[in-house]
């Protein structure tokens, strides 16, 4: 079975496969994006981060990506509309059957209730909602030492990998603007004030807590149990 067949497959034969939206929620330097990345390679599942899209839009040498690139620099969050609207172009254009990671949305009770309101507009099921916890102090300790490749975006830890170069395009090492020290305490911040209430209202609703404060590939092999995606189908 290939990968384009797999995103496609949790279902028994003859059962019809939704489309289905999962939400995958966690503070600044959780492993939001290292696990997202690692699905979408092992399992070709799609992978919609907003902080990785809003990231790109402001390199853009125009007045909007300059706003943007100032906003994400502070700390703070990008205006619910935006983010709205980009969330919801992606998941109008999903091809039915497919499933949808969401890293990093939505992050305030504004953005829930919209994408409640899209996704029962479109007939979508509930989304799965899975935070990856980890204590403040780990998270503190992870954002100092982390680094991201300037060409592709890979997140590597200063802890574990002490070259300067990706290891995937050989790009340069660098930290990102929003993980020095003040904008790391205001980034945790927002994510305590504005999207920690999100999350305690999904409790209860298809909601999973994972321990976040674990080896990303014990992370990642409890995914894929929750996700219902095989290895044997992926190598099949
Ligand atoms: P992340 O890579 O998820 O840590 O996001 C990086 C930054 O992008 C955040 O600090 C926010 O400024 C912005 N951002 C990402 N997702 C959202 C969202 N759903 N709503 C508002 N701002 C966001």
């Amino acid at each position: 079975m290939t990968k384009e067949q797999l995103k496609k497959t949790s279902a028994a034969p003859g059962e019809r496969v939704q489309t289905r939206i999962i939400l995958l929620f966690g503070a600044p330097g959780s492993g939001k994006g290292t696990q997202s990345s690692l699905l979408t390679s092992r399992f070709g599942v799609g992978t919609l981060s907003t902080g990785a899209m809003l990231r790109n839009e402001a390199r853009r040498r125009t007045p909007a990506g300059f706003r943007l690139r100032q906003t994400l620099a502070s700390g703070a969050l990008v205006g619910d509309e935006l983010v709205c609207e980009i969330v919801a172009s992606r998941i109008r254009a999903l091809p039915s059957g497919e499933t949808l990671i969401l890293d990093g949305f939505p992050r305030t009770s504004k953005q829930a209730e919209y994408l409640d309101r899209l996704l029962s507009g479109m007939g979508m099921p509930e989304p799965l909602v899975l935070h990856l916890d980890v204590p403040r102090d780990v998270l503190l300790r992870r954002l100092a030492t982390r680094r991201e490749c300037a060409k592709c975006g890979a997140v590597y830890s200063l802890a574990s990998n002490q070259s300067s170069r990706c290891q995937v395009d050989g790009g340069a090492l660098v930290e990102r603007d929003d993980d020095s020290e003040g904008v790391i305490a205001r980034r945790l911040s927002a994510f305590e004030a504005e999207t920690l209430p999100v999350v305690e209202c999904y409790v209860g609703r298809n909601y999973r807590r994972i321990e976040g404060n674990r080896p990303a590939a014990e992370i990642t092999t409890e995914l894929q149990g929750l996700l219902g995606f095989t290895d044997s189908a992926v190598a099949a």
